[in-house]
Parts: C-alpha cells; structure tokens; sequence
C-alpha cells in the first residue's frame, strides 16, 4: 500500500520517468551535411557527410554502442554504406566508436600522428574515461587503418582533413566541407573552453590565427562539444577565451 501510495505522489509530482529523450540525434545542416549530437558521458557533436555513393562519419562517438545507435539513425536518412569514418584525434569522443565501425565494414581513417598517439594512451585514456564517467564501458582500442601521413581528401575533394598545429591535443585536424562552406573543428572550437588537459597554450592560438588566415570563406563551424552550429566567428571568440585562460 505505501508503495502504490508512494508511485502515485511520485506521479502527481510529474517525477515519473517520461519516455526517455534519444540521447543521440542526427539533424539535417546543409547539403549532404548532418551534425550528430551525442549526449552520451560529455556532450560531443559529430559530422555525417552523406556522398554520392557512400557516407563519411566524422568523429567517431564515444562507444561501440554509440557508434551503433549513430549508424541506427544514418539508415534513416539514406541507403548507402558507412565505409568511412574520421578519428579527427585520438580521444575517445573522437575513436572510442571505432570497433564498430569497423566491424560494419568501414575504414578507420586518421593522420599518422593520431594513430600513433591512440596506441600509445588508448588503454590509459578508457581508464581515465573509466574514472570520469563509471558508466563508460571496457571498449576495445581499434586502431585507424587508413592512415595518411598529412592533409587528406575524401568523397572526391567534398571531405578535406587538415593539421594547422597543436591545439587542444597535439593531433587534433579540422575537417573542411568546401561545397557547403561549412566546418568541423572538433574538440578545437567550442564555445567553451572544456577540457584543456594535454591543450598546448603556446601553440594553440597560432593554430587557430592560421585557420584564419586560410581565408576559406567559412559559412558555419559545427564544434565538437556544447551547442554545435556557430558562425565563423567563434575563431574568435576561441581566441579570446584562450587569452583569458592564460592569465
Ligand atoms: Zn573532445
């Protein structure tokens, strides 16, 4: 009696849980460009660029689990195969989803430079993960497969991955989509500045004064955490919210 007493406050109340809110959304941007929000341990936001005749994933979420709740939602939208995804660093808001996206048939596409740095930390970063988040799981570290030494170009030139320098990790790249003017600048550009372990201070500015002065006439910049879609001067505004950390 006291527990069918106690539901039902629990219901007056409006405690009750409502039907759970997805934690993972894939929201049409521009072109063949989506921005995956993931709300899963930290907020992270990533890219599908759907091609021609494949799809590209940009960043590849959290978990295998992750991952996979990500392809769910790509098979909404269109038929084609997932046969590319971008470590765009080696954290695991950008890798941790690797093994699944391998086990669907796609390749692992990195920079040398994040691969190696992914097989160096990866195991120490899902206990740091671990310790952070318990609900983070005992993910499998997959390395990238497709491995290129500098910039790349994917999908026929639509896709371009890009290093300026260190930043918020010594790895991380932006990805740029010329077509739609739009780019991804992962854990880079954010409208706050969030985690800045293992963030190089010095660097981390003229990487981003360089960005600038590539004068791609930039239309939106989706970040890779908090709200997603910002104009392009959240250089900027990046810029100046480092100047204020460094004092
Ligand atoms: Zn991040």
């Amino acid at each position: 009696m006291r527990r069918i007493a106690l539901f039902l406050a629990v219901v007056c109340l409006g405690l009750a849980p409502a039907a759970a809110a997805p934690r993972l959304l894939l929201i049409p941007l521009k072109g063949g460009l989506y921005v995956a929000e993931d709300y899963f341990y930290a907020r992270e936001n990533s890219v599908v660029y759907v091609g021609p005749d494949h799809v590209t994933v940009v960043g590849a979420t959290w978990t295998p689990g992750t991952a996979a709740l990500l392809a769910a939602e790509v098979r909404k939208i269109t038929d084609k195969p997932v046969t590319e995804v971008i470590d765009t660093n080696h954290d695991l808001d950008r890798a941790g989803g690797n093994a699944y996206f391998k086990s669907i048939g796609a390749k692992i596409v990195s920079t040398e430079r994040t691969r190696a740095l992914l097989q160096k930390e990866g195991e120490d970063s899902v206990k740091q993960t671990k310790a952070l988040f318990p609900d983070y799981p005992d993910i499998p570290i997959v390395l990238p497969d497709t491995v290129f030494a500098g910039d790349f170009t994917l999908q026929d030139g639509a896709v371009r991955g890009f290093y300026l320098g260190p930043s918020h990790k010594p790895d991380d790249i932006f990805v740029w989509f010329p077509e739609e003017k739009v780019l991804y600048g992962g854990c880079i550009l954010k409208p706050q500045l969030g985690n800045m372990d293992g963030a190089d201070l010095a660097e981390y500015p003229k990487t981003l004064q360089k960005l600038k002065d590539l004068n791609l006439g930039i239309s939106l910049i989706v970040a890779g955490h908090y709200s997603a879609v910002h104009g392009p001067d959240l250089i900027d505004r990046m810029i100046a919210m480092l100047a204020q950390y460094k004092k």
